[in-house]
């Protein structure tokens, strides 16, 4: 489609309409490595290849819309994690970011562990041959069943997440006449997001053992007195797509807090702490997320001083990054099927998938880059919503970003940053079919979850 087909016209700088968006990119056809994995590159002809496989070459064995996940990418980063951290601490992956058979074995032999939080990750996890002893099991309302499984499969640990859990886990423990290895999470008033955190005394969410009036304190008197429990140490998670440290400083304060509580009342030194997750990850060129690395010294130092400071052995410290190491492994192409000029506004973009396989956009208003991907293109930029095919307006994408000013039917557009809860929350809303996840490593091309078919749909339907 020739520019001169799009009445609206590009947009410019100086007329664009309010948004969320910086100025449009000098080159729309450059890949930005803070957002596109390692082996996204563009071929001689300007097509994005991913491990050295070409897009229109991938959509045409696989179909659109797909994840394409970069295995090394993945691999190294999970690796990365772990050295980081060293032998001295642990690093669990938080398996709702993105879990399949495939990831589970990677992770075994990354050396990394894994947090569940339900029967169906737990059942993923074990069929896959993750060992149970490097297996979390988290939730804020695990049935009886699921904490059963979980106890009979000798999962490493269970989080305790309430009051009535605390007595549920170890009824079941003691029931199966073992002791289970628990973790209680509490909430320490901090709630941390992107660039911001909030402390408060109090904290008003479901997740949790609040700090505040005592209430940590009084399940630790509870589940050191139960014979089925072995209380090895205190969990806090504070939030996602956090890049400042500080709401870890406040968290890892208030948690060493309570442990020096706990040595002076009842004369234990608890050996383990983990601080959650919700490391940030770049969904676009704005965002600049810290290398493991440089996480890994922050927070153990953190914990550390705190440590020295109430004259406490600092405790094994654990992790839970999810989106840290699969959300940047992998992006999602569309194939573009319609593209509506809307003057003076924007131009809507409609690909053939949308919010049920991605529906961070219309849940939390996150943003995300796209690129054209099946060519290169010197047309001047235009401001897009990248649309999908639900019947729902709040079915965004992509919610402003600039494309070429050509774009047209059949492109195909890929969006970076898909790997963590994209296909763990997709949905088969209007009856659409769930995209496949292919592995892509070494020139190869592997289906690790497939696409789902209408004979799937139909099998649930039994009325
Ligand atoms: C969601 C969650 C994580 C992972 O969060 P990311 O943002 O993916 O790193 C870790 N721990 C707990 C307890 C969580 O609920």
């Amino acid at each position: 489609m020739s520019r001169s087909a799009h009445p609206a016209g590009p947009r410019h700088a100086d007329v664009l309409p309010e948004g969320h968006y910086s100025a449009p990119p000098t080159d729309l056809n450059a890949l930005d490595a803070k957002v596109w994995a390692e082996t996204v590159t563009r071929d001689t002809d300007g097509v994005l290849t991913v491990g050295g496989i070409d897009v229109k070459r991938l959509a045409e064995e696989f179909g659109t819309p797909a994840y394409f996940l970069d295995e090394d990418d993945f691999r190294a980063r999970a690796r990365s994690w772990r050295t980081a951290f060293g032998d001295d601490a642990d690093v669990f992956y938080a398996g709702k970011a993105f879990l399949s058979r495939a990831v589970v074995r990677w992770l075994h032999e990354e050396g990394l562990n894994l947090d569940v939080c339900s029967g169906g990750e737990l059942a993923t996890a074990l069929s896959a041959g993750m060992p149970a002893e490097r297996i979390a099991f988290h939730g804020n309302n695990k049935s009886t069943d699921e904490i059963r499984r979980a106890v009979e499969a000798g999962v490493g640990r269970i989080v305790l997440d309430s009051f009535q859990e605390i007595v549920r886990v170890a009824h079941i423990a003691q029931e199966l006449g073992t002791r289970q290895r628990v973790q209680i999470r509490i909430t320490v008033g901090v709630e941390a997001h992107t660039h911001e955190f909030i402390a408060t005394a109090h904290e008003d969410q479901k997740f949790g053992i609040p700090l505040a009036g005592g209430q940590a304190a009084e399940a630790v008197r509870r589940a050191l007195t139960l014979d089925g429990l072995e209380l090895i140490g205190i969990h806090s998670h504070i939030g996602s797509q956090i890049f400042d440290m500080s709401g870890f400083e406040v968290a890892a304060h208030r948690v060493v807090g309570l442990l020096r509580d706990i040595r002076d009342e009842h004369g234990v030194e608890l050996p383990e702490i983990d601080l959650g997750g919700g490391l940030g990850i770049a969904y676009t060129s704005d965002d600049d997320p810290r290398e493991p690395h440089e996480i890994a010294k922050a927070l153990t130092e953190i914990v550390t001083r705190e440590c020295d400071a109430a004259r406490l052995a600092t405790p094994r410290i654990s992790v839970e990054p999810g989106r840290a190491i699969v959300g940047p492994t992998a992006f999602t192409l569309y194939e573009v099927g319609t593209v509506k000029p809307l003057d003076g506004l924007r131009t809507y973009v409609s690909v053939d998938g949308g919010m049920s396989d991605n529906i961070r956009t219309a849940l939390y208003d996150a943003e995300y880059s796209v690129a054209l991907a099946s060519r290169v293109s010197e047309a001047e930029p235009m401001l897009c919503r990248v649309v999908g095919k639900h019947c729902e307006s709040g079915d965004i994408v992509v919610k402003d970003a600039f494309l070429p000013g050509d774009l047209a039917p059949g492109d195909l557009i890929a969006v970076p940053a898909t790997g963590a809860y994209c296909r763990s929350m997709a949905s088969n809303y209007n009856h659409v079919l769930r995209p496949p996840v292919v592995a892509v490593r070494d020139g190869e091309a592997r289906v690790i979850i497939r696409r789902e078919t209408e004979e799937d749909l139909l099998r649930l339907d039994v009325g």
